[in-house]
Parts: structure tokens; C-alpha cells; sequence
């Protein structure tokens, strides 16, 4: 039977950090309350009963739900979707806000993987982040985890910060790298509209020192598997189910305001507004996207060959009974090494990952019309 990732928004957070744009608001006990009924609410009427084989659940920060709202939140997702053949269950946590009585409900609602958001250690680009992190504390919760038997832990580090030095980078990394996790997820930073950073007219740093940041994460990492063009996994066994759904263009469903998913032709995100959300309005008729074989195909592009893997070239022609070549022709790129066609895969090498986005660009731009 045909089986789905699931990702379930949590839109709360304690404070707000001045470069986020993803989709929160302040925490609020009694907004909390009455966003996990309706939550509850949009599952029953959205669910389509698939089997679920990966759940996310993410934010804002799940952490910062108190106990008695997180064993609510378990209880929906145990009494509401099928579960029977889950095989990965994250939860997004802030070090600030996990504890160790929240770490052993975790593992009591069969949470196996955790996901902190560290970003930096270093003091002065905390304070530009408006985050906070205390070594001590984190070292503490990521032993703990490992010792109930959450094991598959992952940090999210940021860099390409205003002020940030290859020193600071290298000092996070070195941190990062003590501790006892397997995955990391790295972001260079993006000044978005609307965000603190953007309205203060922060600058990005220099495009060379962002090239040279991304290269010592790479080299600092070099004995990881680089799966992705942003995720380290310590082994092949780590990698993130979930995200590989995203990037191998396959179905999630998505719950929660703001939350994204994708559905058989249908991609779609749920409404950003708050208070449309808990009167009930979560349809976001506008953001509903019908795919056609070739938006199919386009997304299977510019997600797949994010990729160490690339894409499956059998596999596509299954799927689209036809080669990849017949609708876009790479020849050149393969020719000029910046593809590389092999074992029925074709990719990106590893060490052209920071252009990938043109060399993107240059494939699409390749696309067969005289079908
Ligand atoms: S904790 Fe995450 S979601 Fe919340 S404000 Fe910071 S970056 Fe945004």
C-alpha cells in the first residue's frame, strides 16, 4: 500500500530571532490551546488515512509547548493518523526550551530523531541572531538523549553572518563536532523581507568569504556522507527520511498553519493568518498549485539534483514513460563535467555544489519544445 511523510506546523516560539521569516508567533498558553483543537479539527477533515512512514513535526518551536499541550499534541497524532508503519518521528526543539522531563515524553511518543536549532555558539553572533546558547546545557541534553536512546540527533548551524569570521565558523564546527549527534544541517544566511536584519539594512558578507565558509564546512566534514548540498549525515543510516522526501519529490501531507504539502497533482500551503486559522480557515485557495507531467518533471529536476544521488534516471522514465533526455537535453553539461551521468544517476559532483543553482538554470534552459 502506498504510504506518506507527514509534517505538522507548530507556529510558536518564546522569542523571535531577527533573521526568521518562516511562519510564528509569540507563545501564548491559551492561543496554544486552542490551536492544537483546531489543528485537531483540520486532521479530521483533512486526512485521507494514508499510512504515514515519516512525521515532522516542526516550527516555530515545538519545544516551547509546555508538557500538558505536548502530551496533547502526541495524543492527536496517535489518535488520528495511521501510524502502523512509521519508521522516522522528528520533533524541531530550541536547546532553550527542551528539558529533560520533555526529552523523556519525547521518547515516550516514540520521537526517535531530534532536530536542534544551534545555529552559533559564538557570543557576538548570537547577539545579531538574538538567539541564545549555553555549551553546557546543550552537552547535557544531546547525552541525555543518546543515553534514553534517541540517538539520531541533528544540529541546524548557520553561517554567512554579518562579522562572522572563517575563525568563528571553525570554532562552531569544532563545538558542533564534540558533541555526540550524526546529522548536521547547515544555512548560509538569507536576508529576508520583513525580518529584523532586513529592516536594519544588514548587508550580506562578501560572496568570496561565503564561498570559503561553505568550502571549510565541506573540508571539516569530509569524512561525513554529504548527501545534500546543506545536510551532513555522520552515516548513510542518518540521513533524514523526511527532507529526502522533499528533495526525491515525493508526497507529504502538511497540517498546521502555514504548513506545506503535496498530494498527488496538488501542492499547496495552508494559511499563514492565525486567526483564520483557529476560526477554522486553513484552505489557502491561492497557494493550490495543480501539477501537469511537466511541473512533475520540473520539480523532479531542481529537487533531485540537490542530491549526491541526483536522479534516478530509470526511475523517471518509469514514472514518465519516457528518457529524461527527450525533454531536456544536457548533453553539454555532462561534456563540460558539470553533470555526471553514471550507474543510471545523474548529478551534480559534489565539489560544483556551490553553483549548482546555475548550473540549474543551464539544464532548464536545455528543454526539448518539438516534443
Ligand atoms: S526559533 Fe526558529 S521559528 Fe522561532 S523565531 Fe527563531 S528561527 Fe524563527
Amino acid at each position: 500500500m502506498k504510504s506518506i511523510g507527514c509534517y505538522i506546523h507548530i507556529p510558536f516560539c518564546e522569542s523571535i530571532c531577527s533573521y526568521c521569516d518562516f511562519c510564528k508567533n509569540f507563545y501564548n498558553e491559551k492561543q496554544v490551546d486552542a490551536y492544537l483543537k483546531e489543528l485537531e479539527r483540520e486532521i479530521e477533515d483533512s486526512y485521507s488515512k494514508l499510512p504515514i512512514d515519516t512525521l515532522y513535526i516542526g516550527g516555530g518551536t515545538p519545544s516551547s509547548l509546555n508538557i500538558k499541550q505536548l502530551e496533547k499534541l502526541f495524543e492527536i497524532i496517535n489518535k488520528k493518523l495511521d501510524l502502523s508503519i512509521l519508521k522516522e518521528f522528528t520533533i524541531e526543539c530550541n536547546f532553550e526550551n527542551t528539558t529533560i522531563e520533555k526529552i523523556n515524553l519525547f521518547k515516550k511518543a516514540g520521537i526517535n530523531r531530534i532536530s536542534f536549532g544551534l545555529e552559533s555558539i559564538n557570543g557576538d553572533i548570537l547577539k545579531i541572531l538574538e538567539r541564545d546558547a549555553n555549551k553546557e546545557n546543550i552537552t547535557k541534553l544531546i547525552n541525555y538523549c543518546n543515553q534514553i536512546g534517541i540517538n539520531n540527533v541533528n544540529i541546524d548551524l548557520m553561517y554567512a553572518i554579518p562579522n562572522e569570521t572563517l575563525k568563528i565558523l571553525e570554532d562552531d564546527l569544532d563545538f558542533i563536532l564534540s558533541l555526540n549527534i550524526n546529522h548536521i544541517s547547515t544555512y548560509s544566511l538569507i536576508l529576508e523581507d520583513h525580518t529584523k536584519l532586513k529592516i536594519n539594512n544588514i548587508k550580506y558578507i562578501d560572496e568570496e568569504l561565503d564561498a570559503k565558509m561553505y568550502e571549510l564546512i565541506c573540508s571539516k566534514l569530509e569524512n561525513w556522507d554529504h548527501y545534500e548540498i546543506s545536510n551532513f549525515a555522520k552515516h548513510k543510516s542518518y540521513r533524514s527520511n523526511h527532507n529526502l522526501k522533499y528533495w526525491h519529490n515525493e508526497e507529504y501531507y502538511g497540517f498546521g498553519l502555514g504548513s506545506s504539502g503535496y498530494e498527488g497533482n496538488i501542492r499547496y500551503t495552508k494559511t499563514k493568518s492565525l486567526s483564520k486559522y483557529l476560526s477554522g480557515d486553513y484552505i489557502n485557495k491561492d497557494s493550490i498549485e495543480y501539477l501537469s507531467p511537466k511541473d512533475k518533471i520540473y520539480y523532479d529536476i531542481i529537487l533531485n539534483l540537490r542530491t549526491k544521488e541526483g536522479i534516478d534516471l530509470e526511475k523517471f522514465s518509469k514514472i514518465y514513460k519516457k528518457n529524461l533526455k527527450d525533454y531536456y537535453d544536457y548533453t553539454d553539461l555532462v561534456k563540460n563535467n558539470l553533470l555526471i551521468e553514471k550507474d543510471n544517476h545523474l548529478s551534480i559532483k559534489e565539489d560544483l555544489w556551490y553553483i549548482s543553482n546555475s548550473i540549474i538554470i543551464r539544464f532548464l534552459e536545455g528543454e526539448v519544445t518539438n516534443e
